[in-house]
């Protein structure tokens, strides 16, 4: 059973993966406006993984819920201290899934994206994901 760890920029926060194969996980790109705001750069990057595979291990991160326009409420967990985006989920995912921010993780070269949403936002200058699937 594999083991992914992943933690914030200042290591308060630590937390785990339990999945019981890498194909429970999914990697997508979201190109949207909210992301673009909340990772502060081109793009959205999350994981998403059934929540009961995420166990926090260290730290206490803080969540900010708000409607993301749409009417959707969108939950966003992050370290207080160093500013680290950790996870998010919407309302209706709330019970069943967690999107984990890539990056947090310690080897997110292990599961790589296989989609990508709100493609006619994408940034012109940047190429499509080569493998989707
Ligand atoms: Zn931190
Ligand atoms: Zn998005």
């Amino acid at each position: 059973m594999p083991t992914y760890t992943g933690s914030c920029f200042c290591k308060s926060i630590q937390y785990e993966l339990h999945l019981s194969s890498p194909e429970d996980a999914r990697t997508s790109l979201c190109h949207c406006r909210n992301c673009k705001k909340v990772f502060g750069t081109n793009y959205g990057l999350t994981t998403k993984v059934p929540k009961d595979t995420f166990y926090l291990i260290s730290g206490n991160p803080k969540e900010h819920a708000a409607d993301n326009g749409s009417g959707v409420v969108i939950h966003r967990e992050f370290c207080d201290n160093c500013g680290s985006f950790i996870l998010e989920y919407g309302e209706m995912a709330k019970d069943h899934f967690r999107y984990i921010c890539s990056g947090s993780l310690d080897e997110p070269e292990l599961l790589p994206p296989k989609g990508e949403f709100f493609c006619k936002s994408r940034a012109s200058w940047m190429p499509e994901i080569p493998s989707k699937s």
